[in-house]
């Protein structure tokens, strides 16, 4: 049990990559900070399922909501920002204040749990940051402005402060996976039927699949399988990178 004594906070971590990856932080004996918004009985479930996991539940799209998760999370070893939401709507029509909280969640709440938990990881001369970005931190789709903009400065944001802590022996670094069947992406099909004039079925293959030469979604648990390889010693040499998990989308 390789993170036996590590604390690991993953923030969005009550659904979807977040909680695979904190399933697999808790099989090598992490102790795990969840976040993220559910319901009170299955998150109590989970917590229960990761040997007693802590949870502190707040919303990261101010930094006074952020600033609260860091105070209740204590010092962290591994985090992993990974909270993050979608919308979908052509640009003249998508809403503003979407675009502040696509922006405040998938970008600056990065910044904000990254300033307030270097100061430990300095102490202690160890850390782990681990962004969630996306194939739209490399690539663009149509409609997905604020998420192809926030992911693209989360993959700024990780070379910057790689290079900041890195020797430190804090790493930073991203994950981008293409299309993972969790609920972001389920939740995103009926708007994308709008704004294309599809069927569901259509939307499924001929956008999503259509995007990922494989052909498969990629799950979860294999993204988690990255994140737990970056908290290994012998990843302590990769350092701002940009781990591509979407079956060959960004390689065309
Ligand atoms: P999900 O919807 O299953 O999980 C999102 C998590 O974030 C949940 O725990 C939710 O409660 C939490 N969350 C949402 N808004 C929040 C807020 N304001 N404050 C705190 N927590 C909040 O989605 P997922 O697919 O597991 O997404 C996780 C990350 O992976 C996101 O950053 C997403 O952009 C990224 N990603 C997903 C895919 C995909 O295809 N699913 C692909 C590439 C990247």
């Amino acid at each position: 049990m390789f993170l036996s004594g590590k604390r690991a906070l993953v923030t969005g971590s009550t659904s979807g990559i977040g909680l695979a990856m904190a399933r697999a932080f808790a099989a090598e004996g992490a102790q795990i900070v969840l976040n993220g918004f559910g319901d009170e009985q299955e998150i109590a479930k989970i917590r229960e399922e990761l040997g007693g996991a802590d949870y502190v539940n707040e919303d990261l799209t101010t930094a006074e909501g952020v600033e609260a998760l860091m105070k209740g999370a204590g010092e962290v070893d591994i985090l992993v920002n990974n909270a993050g939401m979608q919308h979908v709507a052509p640009v003249e029509e998508f809403p503003p204040a979407m675009w502040d909280k696509i922006i405040a969640l998938n970008l600056t709440a990065h910044f904000h749990t990254t300033r307030l938990a270097v100061p430990a990881m300095k102490k202690k001369g160890w850390g782990r940051i681990i962004a969630t970005a996306s194939a739209h931190s490399l690539v663009a789709s149509p409609f997905k402005t604020a998420y192809v903009s926030a992911k693209h400065g989360v993959a700024g944001f990780t070379k910057t402060i790689a290079l900041e802590l890195a020797t430190h022996g804090i790493t930073a670094n991203c994950i981008s996976p293409g299309y993972v069947w969790t609920p972001l992406v389920e939740n995103q099909i009926p708007d994308t039927m709008k704004s294309r004039g599809m069927t569901r079925d259509q939307v499924i293959n001929e956008v999503l699949l259509e995007q990922q030469p494989t052909k498969k979604f990629v799950t979860p648990e294999q993204v988690a399988a990255i994140a737990l390889f970056l908290c290994r010693d012998e990843a302590e040499n990769i350092n701002g990178a940009n781990y591509s998990i979407d079956g060959g989308w960004t390689a065309e």
